[in-house]
């Protein structure tokens, strides 16, 4: 009989290291990891034979089994579902599968303390086991195949696997526990643990075996059972099973839908942002069961990507058992559950955010998931409303999160639309020239930093028939607001003196610009660039380019002049005299490539720039008026 000796991967064995010397406290949890990977492969069991009766004929009565052997001291969980193969063994095993596992790997600092306290909030699944043994075992067949397999390990870096003779359909975890781990054999004890972390299985959970065996759980999945018998511990207990988080849910939305339509749905809005949040597939994982058998977690179809944040189940009446993945595509009970389940979780969130005592937390919940919410807006036509009741932004208005009911509430006088700026970071967009105007007239400015915020404020024309408009884009409308105080005119130049030198710069500055405007935004700053109406606005151009999905040519720019600002009066004031338009081209070129610098974008040239800087400068220090 061959034995393969294989290493750990590097990340399994960094964690293995980090868990044997963990003094994590609540070390009990191990059995909950092994119950819950028992749990699921009966259900993947459950669910193969539905078109394959024969994978579990010979034992139907599926089942998780404890065994404490005081002599030996060891404790095995057996279970007889799916069974692992040779080569599913050494995959999940011998790696980490899981993204949410694989970057709480990689946030391990190296600092016991605080990588032990990130082992409580994440789990980690099987290899928890090692907190409490000194050797696991594992011995396992495939359902449906014959030869079984023994993988062995005592965690130091490696493992073996070998075949093994006379294995039952399943796998049997054997775990031998360490010198002072003596509790995990007693009988109240381990009932404790189960009742505590594990009750929800929907499958009995036995301690011993044959005629002594005891039942330690209620077994019957949780979803099934009336609201008014689950504590909050239970539905924790059940969100860390079926949704792989081992944060506490913040949300909970739990009901029976009756009628033409039956299911049961027991859904959890996390209070952490998962790992995989951002991954660009955007699948969800809620799970899929028909009937109490459980499908498949790739019922894409079930939910919007937009909600993918959400975990838990839904329990369909009237799908039929033998359904396949395939045949979930495009199937209208699927489509017409959705429609409900979208329906049911936007209401209750709709609640929370209506309700003024949960603010803080509904604020958290819109940090973590705001950003996916908003794909809906411009995804789901149907819900547009109440998304943008939903949302929330940062703005003008303060440090906190405001909704466009808030902003709508505030507008002034003679203000149509309702302001925002893009851009990567709320600290830089607060010292955008573009927001002068709108702060000196106490106009609230909405601040949008997620990439997403380019994309739905394309699709969604308004709220309230108020439409969105971009700071940074078109006319600024600013006169036609009153401001909240009466604002003392700047002194400025005659118009006819300023359209002198916005022609002098256009004529400069020539295909670099769409056009020089007199700017109704500016108040402390000379120049700013804006987009032109029907132009695609500045960041949004960024963004695409970041990503490569526009070609090298930037749009043309609108150059817009402050007349109100010392240098441009002086400016006005050279431009009539004889040949200022060769003297005042450097100055002009200068000005551009400030505004761009100030919009983050990159210079065309940039060695032109650093020349006419360097010749201002030395006539500059000059000025200075200190001795050489
Ligand atoms: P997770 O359960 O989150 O996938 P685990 O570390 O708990 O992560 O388990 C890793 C994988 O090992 C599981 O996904 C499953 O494929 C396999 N596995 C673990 N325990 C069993 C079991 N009792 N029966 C079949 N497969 C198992
Ligand atoms: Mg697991």
């Amino acid at each position: 009989m061959t034995e393969e000796r294989l290493s750990f991967q590097a990340e399994v064995s960094r964690l293995l290291d980090i868990v044997a010397h963990s003094l994590y406290s609540e070390k009990e949890v191990f059995l909950r990891e092994l119950i819950s990977n028992a749990s699921d492969a009966c259900d993947r069991l459950r669910y193969a034979a539905l078109t394959q009766p024969e994978l579990s004929a010979d034992d139907p009565n599926l089942a998780i089994t404890l065994i404490a052997d005081a002599e030996a001291k060891t404790l095995t969980v057996a279970d007889n579902g799916i069974g692992m193969g040779r080569q599913n063994l050494i995959d999940d095993l011998g790696t980490i599968a899981r993204s949410g596992t694989a970057a709480f790997v990689n946030q391990l600092s190296g600092d016991a303390r605080k990588d032990v306290s990130l082992i409580g909030q994440f789990g980690v699944g099987f290899y928890s086991a090692f907190m409490v043994a000194t050797k696991v075992e594992v011995l396992t067949r495939r359902a449906g195949e014959t030869q079984g397999w023994r993988w062995l390990s005592d965690g130091q870096g490696e493992f073996t696997v070998s075949e093994a003779e006379d294995v039952a359909r399943g796998t049997r975890v054997v775990i031998h526990l360490r010198e002072g781990d003596g509790e995990y054999l007693e009988e109240h004890r381990l009932r404790a643990i189960v009742t505590k972390y594990s009750d929800h299985i929907a499958l009995p959970i036995r301690l011993g075996s044959g005629e002594d065996a005891k039942v330690l759980n209620r077994a019957s999945a949780l979803w099934t059972r009336p609201k008014s018998e689950i504590t909050a511990e239970q539905y924790k207990e059940f969100y860390h099973h079926v949704g792989h988080g081992f944060d506490d849910p913040w949300l909970t939305v739990h009901w029976r839908a009756e009628g033409k339509l039956e299911y049961t749905s027991l859904l959890f809005v996390p209070s952490m942002k998962p790992f995989d949040l951002f991954d660009p597939k955007r699948v969800h994982r809620v799970k899929l069961y028909v009937r109490r058998v459980f499908i498949t977690e790739e019922a894409e179809g079930l939910l919007p990507p937009y909600l993918r944040f959400l975990r838990g189940v839904v329990d369909s009446e009237d799908l039929p058992l033998n359904v396949s993945r395939e045949m979930l595509q495009n199937n209208p009970v699927v489509s017409r559950i959705k429609t409900g389940l979208v329906r049911r979780v936007l209401g209750d969130l709709a609640k929370k955010s209506d309700d003024a005592e949960a603010a803080a937390e509904y604020a958290t919940f819109w940090e973590n998931f705001g950003a996916v919410m908003k794909e809906g807006l411009y995804e789901d036509f149907e819900n547009r409303d109440t998304l943008l009741k939903l949302a929330r932004f940062q703005s003008t208005h303060g440090d906190g999160l405001v909704s466009l009911e808030d902003y709508v509430g505030r507008m002034k006088e003679g203000q149509d639309a309702i302001f925002l700026i893009t851009g990567d970071d709320r600290e830089v967009l607060l010292k955008s020239p573009q927001l002068e105007g709108f702060k000196a007239r106490g106009v609230e400015v909405l601040l949008l930093t997620d990439p997403v915020d380019e994309f739905w404020v394309a699709a969604v024309s308004s709220f309230k028939d108020k439409s969105f408009k971009s700071v940074t884009k078109g006319g600024a409308d600013l006169a036609k607001i009153k401001p909240s105080e009466p604002q003392p005119e700047p002194e400025k130049p005659a118009e006819g003196d300023v359209a002198t030198l916005v022609a002098l710069f256009k004529t400069t500055l020539g295909d670099a610009v769409k056009d020089v405007r007199v700017s109704e935004r500016l108040t402390d700053s000379a120049v700013c660039l804006v987009a032109d109406d029907g132009d695609m606005d500045m960041h949004l151009e960024r963004l695409l380019r970041q990503h490569k999905q526009l070609g090298a040519g930037m749009a043309k720019r609108v150059l817009e002049i402050n007349p109100a600002h010392g240098l441009i009066k002086r400016l006005v004031a050279l431009a009539k005299a004889p040949g200022a338009a060769s003297s005042l081209a450097d100055v002009a070129w200068l000005l551009l490539d400030q505004a761009r610098i100030v919009e983050g974008e990159q210079l065309p040239d940039p060695t032109g720039f650093s020349r006419r800087l360097a010749a201002f400068l030395e006539r500059g220090v000059c000025d200075l008026g200190l001795a050489a």
